[in-house]
């Protein structure tokens, strides 16, 4: 059995880090040596001005003479040159004799009397005393001062130097495993169940290799992380390090071409070689797609940087055997553009996908961001959860951060419902713009718009729920309808992308009935829609052309500008007929609609002149009204 090789990691870290144990920084000896000349030179000065604004009076030598004459002198401290004397009413005084001549004599000299002398105590002080030092301290202090700031500036360049001499070295961020202030575990990371599972083994891995080896089992190099941003890759990673107790080297893609192009290829060496060392451990490589793109798809010199990077990341993962207890993490949002060399056997062979949370996720999710904040009574996160389809982890985070900074800015202590739901529309839609002021005919267009996306939505048998419309402006949208899915499935069908489609015209031909007129408001609904309709066609196979896929993912598409498109031109006429078809049948089911139902719009975009928004209940209540039966979601049909 191989030795526990902690001891060695420890060692190893610490002096990569210049950390101790528990993670606080060792000083060096040269810092220690500064600070501690600094500290005394301080201390002497300030010694040093306390005594020179001392009660001692400097006088001349005479003047001590006819001092003692006259008896006012208690004592007398000789220190080399120097003449301190106590006078009878406490005062010091002070004045020098020349070096050859003791005091004693010196003060006959000036005519004092043995007699009177003999009544004054005088003692001999040593020269090495505090006193004399001050003085010699005080005196050099400038210097010092001088010497001491060119040394720093000296060290300052050579630190300076030293940096530009070790780019090639690896900038990756280390996770040291006792580290606890960092630490994420599997417990920190809601749903993703397969994703955690698939990790676990890795775990297992790390944590006891000779199980796997043993049996002949090969354990992955490579673990790619996939998934849309914000849904838990780098929490994730970073879990799976937490939960192995392994050292963690944490780099993104990006920061092997930082400031210097051509140093990625000796990060990446310089990176496993520090992984190696301390193996058992994890290289985590974020982003991955800002080295690993397809080769082909850099054109000209730009790419070639990069290209040695990901050359070189290929050769590293060929060069290390399973058994070194290596395990090479990566994550990427664009796992289409990766190089098709990465994805290969042997390398990033094992890949996760994260998927966006669904409803019970995303209720786990809250309730892990809600942990630390007080919330009212009234908070109920399965409703958030319902509400926020489509929402990231990330999304879900930034919701309940929103929710209770809206509610410190209302000076409450607790975070109640109503934040959480107003948040709700700030993640989705940015902050609302109240400044915006619409006049009243530009309130008027955007009121009849929104009703007509509404009103559609709610003919059409299978559009979704609308549960808000409103028309105050938020980030982009002058006005906004949410709708709420009947249930999360992933497949669309046939007839939901038509109603939607509908739906999404609603606007454009509300306005269009009512004033006569278009504005530039339902330029993003057009989009929307048309995109729905090509995506239709060309890879779904949902029209008359047959099912037939004619576009293809990211990096196909891509090359197919440079090299023209795998449909003849005539064939590209027919799908601009077919997506024209669709979408003219789209606006005349929504132009009959609106047409019909003419006094139900004008009932709701005049309700929402007054009000500004509709929840979804008052809404149907106008619904009910102008005859339409509201729409049920699904389990309130069953209930
Ligand atoms: P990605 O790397 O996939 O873009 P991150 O891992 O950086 O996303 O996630 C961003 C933040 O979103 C995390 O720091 C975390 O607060 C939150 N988050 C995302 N997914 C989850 C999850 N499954 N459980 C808890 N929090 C999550
Ligand atoms: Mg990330
Ligand atoms: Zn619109």
């Amino acid at each position: 059995m191989k030795k526990n090789p902690l001891n060695k990691i420890r060692a190893n870290i610490r002096s990569i880090k210049g950390k101790d144990e528990k993670g606080k920084k060792i000083f060096s000896f040269s810092q220690n040596f500064f600070t501690v000349v600094l500290v005394l030179a301080v201390l002497v000065w300030s010694y040093s001005l306390i005594q020179s604004t001392s009660t001692t009076k400097e006088i001349p030598l005479s003047e001590l003479a006819s001092l003692v004459s006259t008896n006012s002198i208690k004592n007398i401290v000789v220190k080399g040159d120097d003449v301190i004397a106590e006078k009878t009413d406490g005062q010091q005084v002070s004045t020098k004799k020349e070096s050859s001549t003791g005091i004693l004599d010196t003060l006959k000299d000036y005519g004092v009397s043995t007699t009177t002398l003999s009544k004054v105590s005088v003692s001999i002080g040593t020269d090495t005393g505090v006193y004399y030092w001050t003085r010699i301290f005080s005196a050099f202090l400038p210097i010092l001062f001088v010497v001491l700031m060119l040394w720093w500036l000296v060290r300052g360049i050579k630190g300076a130097n030293m940096q530009a001499l070790s780019f090639g070295q690896s900038r990756a961020k280390i996770i040291y495993p006792g580290d606890t202030k960092e630490k994420i575990t599997f417990k920190d990371v809601a749903g993703a169940k397969e994703a955690k599972e698939e990790l676990l083994e890795i775990v297992e891995f790390l944590r006891n290799p000779k199980k796997f080896l043993d049996i002949g089992a090969q354990i992955p190099k490579g673990v790619l992380l996939m998934g849309a941003p914000g849904t838990g890759k780098t929490l994730l990673a970073r879990a799976v390090a937490g939960e192995a107790g392994v050292p963690f080297f944490h780099l993104s893609g990006s920061e092997f071409e930082e400031m210097f192009v051509g140093v990625g290829a000796s990060r990446v060496r310089d990176l496993f070689e520090m992984a190696k060392k301390n193996a058992p451990s994890i290289i985590f490589i974020d982003e991955i797609d800002a080295v690993g793109r397809a080769r082909a798809l850099s054109i000209g010199g730009q790419g070639e940087g990069r290209e040695q990077t990901l050359n070189q990341i290929l050769v590293e993962m060929d060069g290390f055997e399973p058994t070194q207890n290596l395990i090479v993490m990566a994550a990427t949002n664009r796992p289409d553009v990766l190089d098709p060399a990465l994805l290969r056997p042997g390398r990033f062979d094992r890949r996760i996908t994260l998927d966006l949370p669904d409803r019970g996720d995303r209720e786990a999710i809250l309730a892990i961001h809600g942990r630390g904040k007080p919330l009212a009574e009234d908070v109920n996160l399965k409703i958030i959860a319902e509400r926020t389809p489509g929402f990231s982890g990330a999304d879900l985070y930034s919701l309940m951060n929103e929710g209770a900074i809206l509610a410190a800015r209302e000076e409450r202590k607790m975070v109640a419902q109503y934040d959480f739901i107003r948040a709700i529309e700030k993640v989705m839609l940015g902050p609302e713009r109240k400044s915006h002021l619409l006049s009243s005919e530009e309130k008027k267009i955007t009121a009849y718009h929104e009703a007509g996306h509404a009103l559609v939505a709610s003919c059409l048998p299978d559009a979704d729920p609308v549960h808000k419309v409103s028309i105050i402006a938020r980030g982009h949208a002058g006005g906004y309808t949410l709708k709420l899915p009947f249930d999360e499935t992933r497949l669309m069908s046939r007839q939901r992308f038509l109603d939607d489609i509908a739906m999404s015209l609603g606007g454009y031909v509300a306005e269009k009935e009512i004033f006569g007129d278009i504005t530039t408001g339902p330029s993003n609904d057009l989009q929307v829609a048309t995109a729905m309709a090509r995506n239709m066609v060309t890879k779904y196979g949902m029209s008359t052309l047959g099912p037939m896929a004619l576009e293809h993912d990211e990096r196909n598409s891509y090359l197919r500008s440079m090299y023209g498109k795998d449909y003849s031109e005539a064939f590209g006429e027919k799908i601009d007929d077919e997506i024209k078809r669709i979408m003219d049948d789209s606006w005349s089911r929504a132009r009959k609609i609106i047409i019909d139902k003419r006094d139900a719009l004008t009932s709701i975009a005049e309700e929402l002149m007054r009000v500004e928004s509709l929840e979804r209940e008052d809404f149907e209540k106008l619904l009910l009204v102008n005859g339409i039966t509201p729409k049920k979601k699904k389990e309130e049909i069953i209930l």
